[in-house]
């Protein structure tokens, strides 16, 4: 049975709601899960959403200050496919509009719930923090590069990024059309396979949502990329050499594949999405959502340079570096050839996934210090990406889950699929959780 028919089926006691409310709030104040909460909540399973996915008549943001008091008047597609089980809880706190790895791009950095000195990892990272601490409950995220995958794992909880095209993104403030996917976080695989369920299928809102039928293909073979498994911290790897004999155990035959030019992806894939961003970004100007500037006394480009100057370090530098790799003289070096070189990863992956899963870490490194983090530069930071950008440069399902725990902290692996083959993925980490049982610090809102 999932979380959600369980709560369903119990007795609440009187102040449920207010008293889990209560407890969250306070949390949030160190954890900084929440962008906003809704303290009125009084019945259904409560669901948050990720802030760049609007909810009609509540402040959507993408933890932008542009963005502040933007109010949409209609819901995402996918938040209204939830249905009348679910009760909203709240948006979720991120990198602003998408743009990063940690949840440090934020104008209120996450933290994570095992040790709040740590970071809990981004873009989606208030999604993976509820998830974490509130015992009931599930989130509506989003990925453009990673961004369900990468927090899911600071955090210890299970988190899928669906096939690009079977979850509408009517709704969703776009960071790269091409490469968005709303996808969902939760602390088991079926709950995920309940809301996937029911956010899923073809929308006339959204021309790109397609009417696939999704497949269960198990496989008992799963592959591991070798070039994917070098630089990888010393505790991941031993972590995950566990992992993979288990996995053995469990009748799977564990193989590893080369695919020499995979580390091409991580530029490929900053190319094609800051090319997308710095044109999605081109319509906040100071006129028309959020942040609105009154000082028309200024000359035309002084008025445009101070409405934008709210954009945050990091949306700055992607709007920069993303006109010029779209500009004319250089458009056929860099992002038409990214997406030839896109296709090239998509073949070699699929040739690979036709033949079974695959299976790495989420990230090269351990769950970082927020203060470590600061020392990094932007490039240090983008190739920390080189596990989960190959899926979402390709449109493939991948889900991840917790395999371990090391000083105190959870680590994530990546299970890849071939497209519109997302129930395989739900199946398997289903299996996995037979015999793993995850952990959490806080558990607010338990019956
Ligand atoms: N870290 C990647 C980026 O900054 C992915 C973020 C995401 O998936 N939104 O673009």
């Amino acid at each position: 049975m999932n979380s959600i028919e369980e709560f369903h089926g119990k007795e609440k006691p009187e102040g449920y709601y207010e008293k889990t409310l209560a407890d969250l709030a306070k949390l949030n104040e160190r954890l900084n899960a929440f962008n906003n909460i809704n303290m009125s909540l009084s019945e259904g399973f409560p669901f948050s959403v990720k802030d760049n996915i609007c909810v009609k008549g509540v402040e959507t943001t993408a933890s932008s200050k542009m963005l502040a008091g933007y109010t949409p008047p209609f819901s995402a597609t996918a938040v209204e496919r939830l249905g009348d089980k679910f009760g909203f809880l709240g948006k979720t706190n991120m990198d602003e509009f998408g743009f990063g790895s940690f949840g440090m791009n934020s104008a209120k950095p996450a933290r994570n719930p095992f040790d709040e000195r740590h970071v809990a990892g981004g873009s989606s990272s208030g999604s993976a923090i509820a998830t974490s601490i509130l015992k009931y409950h599930v989130s509506l995220a989003e990925s453009t590069g990673g961004s369900i995958a990468t927090p899911a794992a600071f955090c210890g909880v299970v988190g899928f990024t669906p096939t690009y095209g079977t979850v509408s993104r009517y709704g969703l403030i776009d960071y790269a059309n091409s490469l968005d996917k709303i996808g969902v976080m939760a602390r088991s695989a079926s709950d995920i396979r309940c809301v996937y369920d029911g956010i899923k299928g073809p929308d006339s809102r959204d021309t790109t949502c397609v009417d696939n039928k999704i497949s269960a293909g198990n496989s008992k073979r799963i592959f591991l990329i070798d070039e994917l498994m070098h630089n990888l911290d010393d505790k991941v790897l031993s972590n995950f050499d566990v992992l993979v004999s288990k996995l053995g155990n469990m009748g799977y035959k564990v193989e590893t594949r080369s695919i020499s030019f995979i580390d091409k992806a991580i530029a490929t894939y900053y190319i094609i999405a800051m090319a997308e961003a710095s044109t999605n970004l081109a319509k906040y100007t100071g006129f028309k959502y959020g942040f609105k500037n009154s000082d028309f006394g200024m000359q035309y480009n002084e008025f445009f340079t101070s409405s934008r100057a709210n954009f945050g370090k990091e949306a700055k530098r992607r709007i920069v570096l993303g006109t010029f790799v779209r500009s004319a003289s250089v458009k056929n070096k860099y992002y038409n050839k990214a997406m030839k070189v896109r296709r090239h990863i998509l073949n070699a992956l699929n040739e690979i996934l036709s033949q079974g899963f695959i299976l790495s870490p989420v990230m090269p490194i351990t769950t970082p210090k927020i203060e470590d983090m600061e020392k990094l530069t932007p490039l240090q930071i983008y190739k920390m990406d080189i596990l989960t950008i190959p899926p979402n440069l390709c449109g493939l399902t991948h889900i991840s889950f917790p395999y371990a725990y090391g000083g105190g902290m959870p680590f994530g692996a990546q299970l890849i699929t071939q497209q519109f083959n997302d129930y395989a993925l739900t199946d398997f980490v289903e299996e996995w959780e037979k015999d793993f049982s995850y952990h959490f610090k806080y558990n607010i809102g338990s019956l």
